[in-house]
C-alpha cells in the first residue's frame, strides 16, 4: 500500500472516482464504500502511529454489500483492492465449513491472502478478503431453538473470530490442520472483511419491517417509500431475521445494498469501464493489425439478450464471446483490416 507509507492515504473522493472508472452506476454504495474504507485505513494508520492511543479506539468496521447477482459486488471489492494495491482474496461462503467437516476450514481464506501476498504476512495483514454468498450460510429462521441449522451457523461462528480481529493459526500450506505442522500465527485485526450476498427474499423481511414502523404515521411518510425498490432500506435488524446471528451483523456495521442493473446501465457497462468488454475485444483485433468497428444496434442485442437470460451483467461477456467467437477465428489468417460487425451478423451469431 504505498498510498500509506508517506501517509497520504487516498480521500473517499479519490476513492469514488477511481470506482467510476470501473464500476458503472451504484453511486450510493460507492460513497459508503469509500467512506468505510478510507476510515478503515485511517483507523490503521491511527494505530500505527499511536500505539498508546489517547483512548478513543477507533473500531473496525468491515462491510457487508446486499445486492442481486451481478450487480458489481465482487467487481467494487476488487477495485478497491486495486486501488490501495492491497492483497485480495475472494471466497465463497458456501464452500466454507466447520471445523471437523468436510469442506475448507474458514482460516483456508487466510491462506489465499497469503497467497496474493507471495507469502509476506505484513502486508497479507492488511489486505482486503471478499466473503462471497454470505446469505447461504444463513439460518433457516431466526428463532434458533425451533430451526438449528448447525452447518451455516458453525461456519458463522468460525468467521466471526475472522472478523472481530484475532490471531489465527493458520496452516502454511493451506489445506487440513496437521498437528506436527507449524502454524502461522495470523492476525486478522486489520484485514478488511466485505461479505456480500443475494439476500433472496429479504424484500418481504424489509417490507414487513417498514409496514409495521409506519402504521401510525403520517401517510405522507409511507408514500415516501420506494416500494420497487426495497433493498436500499435494508438494515442490521433485516439480517438476524434472515439468519445471520447478531455477533456476526455487529462486526459487520457498514451495510450498504446495490441496484438492479438497467438496459441503461448495461449498455453502459459494455462500452464505459476501463477494462470494458467490448474495449477489450477491440484490443485484441488491434493486436493483429484489424480494426474492430461495432454498429450501435449490436449493445441493444446483446443487453437485450442478456435481459432475455435474467443473467445481468454476468450474461454480457458470454454473449459476447458467442457473436464474436468465428470474427477471432478467422479474421488474424485474412487481409482485411477492417471488421465490421454488424446487427445482423450479431443476430446470426445468436440464432436469432
Ligand atoms: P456480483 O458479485 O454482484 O454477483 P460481479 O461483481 O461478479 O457481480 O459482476 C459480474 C461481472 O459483471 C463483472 O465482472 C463485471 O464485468 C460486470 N459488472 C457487474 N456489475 C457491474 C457494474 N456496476 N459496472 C461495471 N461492470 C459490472
Amino acid at each position: 500500500m504505498p498510498e500509506k507509507k508517506n501517509g497520504n492515504l487516498p480521500k473517499p473522493k479519490d476513492i469514488k472516482a477511481f470506482l467510476d472508472e470501473y464500476v458503472i452506476g451504484q453511486d450510493r454504495a460507492k460513497k459508503l464504500l469509500s467512506v468505510a474504507v478510507y476510515n478503515h485505513y485511517k483507523r490503521i494508520m491511527h494505530n500505527l502511529v499511536e500505539p498508546e492511543n489517547d483512548g478513543v479506539e477507533l473500531e473496525k468496521s468491515n462491510i457487508l454489500l446486499v445486492g442481486p447477482t451481478g450487480t458489481g459486488k465482487t467487481l467494487l471489492a476488487k477495485t478497491i483492492a486495486k486501488m490501495l494495491a492491497v492483497p485480495f482474496a475472494i471466497v465463497d461462503a458456501t464452500v466454507l465449513t466447520e471445523a471437523g467437516y468436510v469442506g475448507e476450514d474458514v482460516e483456508s481464506l487466510l491462506v489465499r491472502l497469503l497467497q496474493d501476498a507471495d507469502y509476506d504476512q505484513a502486508s497479507a495483514e492488511m489486505g482486503i478478503v471478499f466473503i462471497d454468498e454470505i446469505d447461504k450460510i444463513s439460518r433457516k429462521s431466526d428463532n434458533p431453538s425451533i430451526t438449528r441449522d448447525v452447518s451455516g451457523e458453525g461456519v458463522q461462528q468460525g468467521l466471526l473470530k475472522l472478523l472481530e480481529g484475532s490471531v489465527v493459526n493458520v496452516p502454511p500450506q493451506g489445506g487440513r490442520k496437521h498437528p506436527e505442522q507449524e502454524f502461522i500465527h495470523f492476525n486478522t485485526q486489520n484485514v478488511l472483511f466485505i461479505c456480500g450476498g443475494a439476500f433472496e427474499g429479504i424484500d418481504r423481511i424489509i417490507a414487513q419491517r417498514l409496514n409495521t414502523r409506519v402504521i401510525g404515521f403520517e401517510s405522507e411518510e409511507k408514500q415516501a417509500i420506494d416500494k420497487d425498490n426495497l433493498l436500499q432500506y435494508v438494515e442490521a435488524q433485516d439480517m438476524r431475521k434472515y439468519g445471520l446471528i447478531p455477533e456476526i451483523i455487529g462486526r459487520l456495521p457498514v451495510i450498504m445494498s446495490l441496484d438492479n442493473l438497467d438496459r441503461k446501465a448495461l449498455k453502459r457497462i459494455l462500452t464505459e469501464p476501463r477494462n470494458a468488454i467490448l474495449r477489450q475485444y477491440k484490443k485484441l483485433f488491434e493486436i493483429d493489425g484489424i480494426n474492430l468497428e461495432i454498429e450501435p444496434e449490436v449493445l441493444d442485442i446483446i443487453v437485450d439478450t442478456s435481459i432475455k437470460n435474467k443473467l445481468g451483467a454476468r450474461g454480457l461477456r458470454s454473449i459476447c464471446e458467442r457473436i464474436m467467437n468465428d470474427a477471432m477465428y478467422e479474421a488474424p489468417s485474412s487481409r482485411r483490416k477492417t471488421f465490421r460487425l454488424t446487427a445482423e451478423y450479431a443476430k446470426e451469431k445468436l440464432g436469432a
